[in-house]
């Protein structure tokens, strides 16, 4: 279960979050957790998080190690100050940061090669499911990125489907809709990585997930964890979707 603060919260914000969450979930212990915070407050996250269940990532890194790349936050930056996972494509910098299936794949290499869990976002825009195109554009996004990934670094990945017409919106795909992408997710990796991983792969859904509709997306076989914008900025709301 893992939380996209998007730009979110200052850094006494994220220290009060904490306090009031890691008792929330202490008993948790079904799934991993993780909070992606916003790079300047990544510090005040792993230092309130530190001893605790939930792991703290980045929303985004550069594929470089260093160098004159003004504005950037690579990977061996990341793993230093104890960052764990880092999401790679979400939907918000394809639409207005230029990420592209190919500069997914290049972050998702370098976030593996600098030990971080790369959550990495695949999923389609409300005119391509409009128009039936859901299963060719998800075929496109595995097929121009995650899939040059070796096998050995594609079973250290994790997915998370989200439709972008869901994010931010309260338009949550039903169950079913979901399970449907998940299930043609899971059959590219059969065809690419073999039936194995695709059984051992964790796909999370993303979109207006909830405490109210957690549940029902849970209870897909297909399912196996959410990433959650909006509902993982309160303590209670969050702390209720892990617990769901
Ligand atoms: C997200 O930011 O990845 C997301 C799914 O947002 P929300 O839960 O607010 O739709």
């Amino acid at each position: 279960m893992a939380g996209n603060w998007k730009m979110y919260k200052t850094a006494g914000e994220t220290t009060a979050f904490f306090e009031k969450f890691i008792p929330m979930v202490s008993a948790s212990t079904h799934c991993d957790i993780a909070i992606c915070a916003p790079f300047v407050n990544l510090p005040a996250a792993i230092s309130a998080a530190k001893g605790s269940r939930t792991g703290i990532g980045a929303q985004n890194l550069y594929w470089g190690k260093e160098g004159a790349f003004t504005g950037e936050v690579s990977g061996p930056m990341l793993k230093a100050i104890g960052c764990e996972w880092v999401i790679v494509g979400h939907s918000e910098r394809r639409q207005y940061f230029g990420e592209t299936d190919a500069t997914v794949l290049k972050r998702t290499q370098a976030a593996l090669e600098h030990g971080l869990k790369p959550i990495v976002c695949v999923g389609e825009r409300l005119e391509e499911r409009e128009s039936g195109n859901t299963e060719p554009v998800l075929r496109e996004q595995f097929d121009g990125g995650i899939a040059h990934l070796t096998p050995e670094q594609f079973a250290q990945i994790v997915i998370a489907y989200e439709p972008v017409w869901a994010i931010g919106t309260g338009k949550v795909a039903t169950p079913e809709m979901a399970c449907d992408a998940h299930r043609f997710l899971r059959g590219l990796i059969a065809a690419k990585y073999g039936a194995g991983q695709a059984a051992a792969s964790r796909i999370l859904y993303g979109g207006s997930v909830k405490p109210d509709n957690v549940k029902g997306l849970m209870a897909q076989v297909e399912i196996d964890g959410a990433l959650v914008g909006g509902a993982s900025l309160e303590p209670a709301s969050f702390a209720s979707i892990v617990n769901f």
